[in-house]
């Protein structure tokens, strides 16, 4: 085995000599492998990289203690940019920053160990000027659905299976959007799942509920229609290999009507896996990296086409028709804040692609908006890092105290009063309390933990001077809240739900949270068939849309299960209509 590291080394040697003695300016290092370090989100990255005298030859980065979806792909990508380049100082991947950054700085930590001068490196870019003037391309199609999140992966499923031409563009490196965030289930009634279980549901029920729900601001004929749809919705996942069997109750609604998959893993994340794995058995493939930025109309302002952004392209779809399923709007302070001037600093716990494009497109061709100022806040999101604190937190059992070290509502109550409450308190945030017995039972706390947003500490008290609390008042809050789980009853705020454990077992644990935009209710305006409706009451011939850029389905607030069912619904219903819409 030495032996074979010397043969290695000389050889790179004798490379690395040959080469520096032409090019006397190259790049320099002493050969060898040498390993960086830098913390990333969830755990440190380790970056490996393999030097001649004069040029980086291998880089290997370990970053799987970050979320499975950003890390591999973050690896793969900077890999491949670290060697074109021949520098550590690459571009992040889009959606990935923190991880990217802790790879480049393991990168360059590596690189300074290996003797390079990283300044040299920079000014050497081998990736330098290719950058230049992008080719145009223009391609003929029959539909564009812009957007691979859920509404438009589904919807490019329908296309596929009917034999239609179409391209799926998407703007980031990766599918899914916000709808991978998505942790509940699906709402549907009268699935033939809730009959083999004995739940009693009704179409009617789940539109009534809905409509509560979301104050009322909701337009019925779409609410009708989701309802109506739902169980077919629910039936067609099952042929593609997209079971949600499990069912449980959500808040919001009468009866158990919540479906999840059986392995209790979250709906989002098993849905866009499920959506890519039949995109890539049918042969579609998505084009990643591309931004539709326009939508273009004939003389008779029909869609004929969209412009959109890649990496080596500008392209020029000429098409019949467009579904639009690019998601909201809630990554975009600029416009949320627009439309809610309220909302200014909020952080956001959305996906980076949900920035309105598809939105801003669709007005520039008259698209009419709805409720467009309705958007929903979640109450826990950690404000440095936009980590959600799942709803289960204080499901199980966790309460929240102010700066003050009392608590100040029923936690559990509907996202947008919880946040309501926290936005009166001193410095507009609260601490969210629950000990290890919670942290036994609830697998997401280990991801906070691990993060390092956590304070920790053995006894309350103790936990209360680290947070700069009164630990007699803390004591006291948290003595009288054990008090109410074996009682039984709030006498406070009236808290009735996720009182099953007390808060005992030390360690205890302590995370700072304020609300965080979550979902953009508001959206373009469309009919019952997803198409777009402009100002004047009309269609836009051509341009369909489903998901969180449209509007109406939510009103004033959306239920959860309710954002998975909107995307599948109307992505099936738009891929439909698009289907009438160019025979
Ligand atoms: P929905 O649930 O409504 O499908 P998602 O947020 O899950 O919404 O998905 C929307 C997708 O659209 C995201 O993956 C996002 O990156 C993508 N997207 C947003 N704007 C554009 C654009 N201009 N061009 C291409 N893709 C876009």
């Amino acid at each position: 085995m030495k032996k074979l590291i010397s043969v290695f080394l000389a050889l790179m040697l004798l490379f690395g000599v040959t080469a520096a003695a032409e090019t006397p300016e190259e790049n320099s290092f002493t050969p060898g492998t040498y390993t960086g370090e830098a913390q990333g989100i969830f755990a440190p990255v380790k970056v490996q990289i393999t030097v001649t005298a004069n040029k980086i030859i291998g880089v290997f980065i370990n970053a799987k203690g970050e979320t499975p979806e950003l890390g591999g792909l973050a690896a793969e990508k900077l890999t491949e940019s670290i060697l074109k380049a021949q520098t550590p100082h690459v571009d992040a991947l889009s959606g990935a920053t923190v991880t990217s950054n802790a790879i480049i700085a393991a990168a360059s930590d590596a690189l300074v160990q290996a003797g390079a001068d990283l300044e040299k490196l920079d000014a050497n870019r081998k990736d330098k000027g290719e950058a230049g003037e992008k080719q145009e391309k223009e391609i003929e199609t029959d539909v564009v659905v812009i957007g691979a999140g859920g509404a438009g992966m589904t919807a490019a499923i329908m296309l596929n299976q009917a034999g239609t031409n179409f391209v799926l563009l998407e703007k980031m490196p990766y599918a899914g959007g916000n709808t991978t965030k998505a942790t509940g289930g699906m709402n549907a009634a009268e699935t033939h799942y809730q009959k083999e279980q004995g739940i009693e549901d009704s179409t009617a029920l789940f539109a009534a509920d809905t409509m509560k729900g979301g104050h009322a601001l909701n337009d019925p004929a779409l609410v009708a229609v989701m309802a109506n749809e739902s169980a077919g919705a629910i039936d067609w996942l099952d042929t593609i290999g997209a079971e949600l069997p499990k069912i449980s109750f959500s808040g919001g609604a009468s009866v158990n009507r919540i479906h999840a998959p059986e392995d209790g893993s979250g709906v989002g994340a098993f849905l866009v896996d499920r959506f890519s794995a039949k995109l890539k058995e049918l042969g579609v493939e998505i084009m990643y990296d591309t931004a539709a930025t326009e939508l273009l109309t004939d003389e008779e302002g029909k869609i004929c086409g969209v412009k959109a952004e890649g990496a080596e392209y500008n392209y020029t779809f000429r098409c019949k028709a467009v579904i639009l399923a690019t998601g909201g709007f809630g990554a975009n302070e600029a416009m949320y804040t627009q439309y809610r001037p309220d909302l200014k600093g909020t952080v956001t716990t959305n996906a980076p692609g949900a920035t309105g494009d598809g939105i801003i497109m669709a007005q520039a061709l008259g698209a009419a908006l709805v409720d467009i100022e309705q958007i929903q806040l979640h109450p826990t999101v950690e404000q440095t890092t936009s980590i959600l604190i799942t709803e289960s937190v204080r499901g199980d059992g966790a309460i929240l105290v102010n700066q003050g070290g009392v608590r100040f509502t029923n936690e559990l109550l509907t996202r947008d009063a919880v946040s309501a409450a926290e936005l009166e308190q001193e410095g507009q945030y609260a601490w969210i309390i629950f000990d290890q017995n919670l942290r036994d039972h609830l697998k997401a706390t280990e991801k906070y933990v691990k993060s390092g947003i956590t304070v920790q500490a053995d006894t309350i008290e103790g936990l209360a001077e680290q947070l700069g609390i009164a630990p007699d008042v803390l004591k006291k809050t948290v003595g009288d809240w054990n008090g109410y789980v074996k009682d039984q009853r709030d006498p406070d705020f009236g808290r009735t739900t996720g009182m099953n454990a007390d808060l005992t077992t030390a360690p205890y644990y302590a995370i700072k949270i304020a609300p965080g935009i979550h979902h953009t209710m508001g959206g373009v305006k469309i009919d019952t068939r997803a198409r777009v409706i402009n100002t004047e009451g009309k269609e836009i011939p051509g341009l369909f849309a489903a998901g969180e850029v449209c509007g109406g389905v939510h009103g004033g607030n959306r239920l959860g299960g309710n954002a998975v069912a909107d995307i599948v619904i109307f992505g099936r219903i738009a891929a439909q209509s698009v289907l009438d819409y160019i025979k």
